[in-house]
């Protein structure tokens, strides 16, 4: 069943270890009556926010079995199925790993890609300083492949590169161990259009330790209170600020997906299928149609290469998604905006239309040299 957006209500179950002793204290299971969060999205996706939180004292694999099938045995009671989790994001704890395998087997162990580049400078002292500044380079750029294929490619590739240099073969090991055997998607294009990093988790984290259990360690009897009143804030603030659905799009980047939909050259816009163009980047040395033939074949040279072709031309679905890194990473960008304003899907307001074209407002990064011939 699902509740309509008129009457929305908020589910908030808390979960704790076994191991607690405290099983006179208080049902652990905790339901507010309301206000709630359900939101709808549209008639066929339908996003229901709901927290689920594990009181436990220890990370191993027992502890989060009970927390993924806690969440199933509530997609079961309040929507009369069990949820279909096609992703979870976390930091590389094993005991997440093996949890997500048992419990959610069909679904993709996401890696966060902030956690995962901490780690690698980690390992940095395996090679030398002018090494690793290459490394990281490296590592940044194959983050950015928008899709499995293409990762699987330049990761290939990149392990050559590493690979013809004695030197970086320690690291090179380590990190075929650990980042693309163990853990592999860390990568944009492992979930395409969703978060790369679990760091929205994580401030949520921080936020409750400032602002509600103020770094203490609380007995369960003053913690469960506290959460209540937590989650009653989170749950009131939701109306005055509703889940977002949708990413906004900001009058700045407005303005700078006008002035790119005046300045991109029509002839330049390669039409692939459906809604996906390809249209060239500022710096590009190759023509949409030969970044095209580039993407089906899969023929790079070299990691080099690789990386000059994924930085030539971004694949864009106006208004939806871009390949550039900002908008693989922030959802909306001047590619994505620009083309829905070349194909009169996008309405620019008076103000940024009366927004001379040749100037910049105020200050920013001096405007970037277009290369004039597209070969
Ligand atoms: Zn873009």
């Amino acid at each position: 069943t699902t509740v309509p957006d008129s009457n929305p209500q908020s589910v908030i179950i808390m979960s704790r270890n076994e191991h607690e002793h405290e099983q006179e204290e208080r049902n652990p299971t905790t339901r507010l009556r309301n206000p709630t969060t359900i939101y709808k999205t549209g008639v066929t996706n339908i996003m229901k926010p709901f927290g689920v939180a594990l009181i436990s004292h220890d990370e191993n694999a027992k502890c989060y079995n009970q927390l993924f099938t806690s969440i199933n045995a509530l997609a079961v009671q309040e929507f009369n199925q069990p949820c279909l989790i096609n992703h979870v994001m976390a930091d590389g704890a094993l005991g997440i790993t093996s949890s997500q395998q048992t419990v959610f087997p069909h679904s993709r162990r996401m890696m966060c890609w902030f956690h995962m580049i901490q780690k690698c400078r980690l390992h940095r002292n395996l090679v030398t300083k002018e090494q690793w500044v290459s490394i990281d380079a490296d590592i940044h750029a194959v983050q950015l492949s928008f899709s499995d294929d293409v990762f699987n490619r330049g990761i290939d590739l990149l392990i050559q590169k590493w690979s013809a240099t004695p030197a970086t073969k320690k690291f090179s090991d380590y990190f075929v161990d650990q980042w693309i055997t163990k853990l592999p998607y860390w990568y944009e294009g492992a979930a395409f259009g969703k978060p790369s990093t679990n760091n929205g988790c994580e401030s949520m984290n921080a936020i409750i330790k400032q602002k509600y259990t103020l770094r203490n360690k609380l007995h369960l009897s003053a913690f469960l209170p506290k959460m209540e009143q937590m989650l009653t804030d989170w749950s009131e603030a939701s109306i005055s600020s509703p889940f977002a659905t949708a990413t906004s799009i900001s009058p700045d980047m407005e303005l700078h997906a006008y002035k790119w939909s005046v300045s991109i050259n029509r002839s330049d816009i390669l039409h692939w299928f459906n809604t996906f163009y390809v249209v060239p980047s500022s710096t590009t040395t190759i023509t949409p149609s030969v970044w095209l033939d580039l993407y089906r074949s899969g023929q790079w040279a070299s990691f080099d290469d690789f990386v000059a072709w994924q930085t030539s031309c971004w694949l864009v679905s106006p208004l939806t998604s871009c390949t550039c890194p900002i908008g693989l990473k922030q959802y909306t960008c001047k590619h994505s905006v620009g083309l829905g304003i070349v194909f009169n899907l996008y309405q620019v307001t008076d103000k940024t239309r009366c927004e001379p074209l040749g100037k910049r407002k105020g200050k920013g990064r001096p405007k970037k040299v277009r290369t004039a011939l597209l070969l």
